[in-house]
């Protein structure tokens, strides 16, 4: 059980991980400052949460060359890669088979993309205003 002095027992909740784990964790104590496993925990999941906190949703590559093959979107929650197609009959997500799901409203809000697809709408691309 890891416990604060300061805090209420209500205010704390108890999670299993595994020996082995707590060991390594073990190992740490008395270096870096650290007092306790609980401090450790803490300090890792504080980064853990930080470096999402930073990390978008989606990220996209080959942003600046739209081609046959589409923008592909990394989706961390599926943990894939979607590709997006910009065709002059429309914009297409091939995962979603959609034009409106989250990879494309994604898409339509770098601006890079945005730039694409300016000029395409004024070729005549059936493309959503951006
Ligand atoms: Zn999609």
């Amino acid at each position: 059980m890891i416990h604060g002095c300061v805090m209420s027992k209500d205010e704390y909740t108890t999670i299993r991980i595994p020996k082995e784990l707590s060991k390594e964790l073990d190992g740490l104590i008395g270096t870096r400052g650290f007092r306790s496993k609980a401090e450790i925990v803490k300090e890792a999941l504080r980064h853990l949460l930080l470096q999402y906190a930073r990390m978008p949703l989606f990220q996209h590559f080959n942003l600046d060359e739209i081609d046959e093959h589409g923008v592909k979107v990394l989706d961390y929650q599926l943990n894939r890669i979607v590709d997006v197609f910009v065709k002059p009959e429309g914009i297409r997500c091939a995962y979603c088979d959609a034009n409106d799901c989250v990879h494309v409203q994604h898409l339509l809000t770098v601006p890079s993309i945005k730039d694409v697809i300016r000029k395409r709408r004024k070729d005549g691309w059936d493309l959503p205003e951006v």
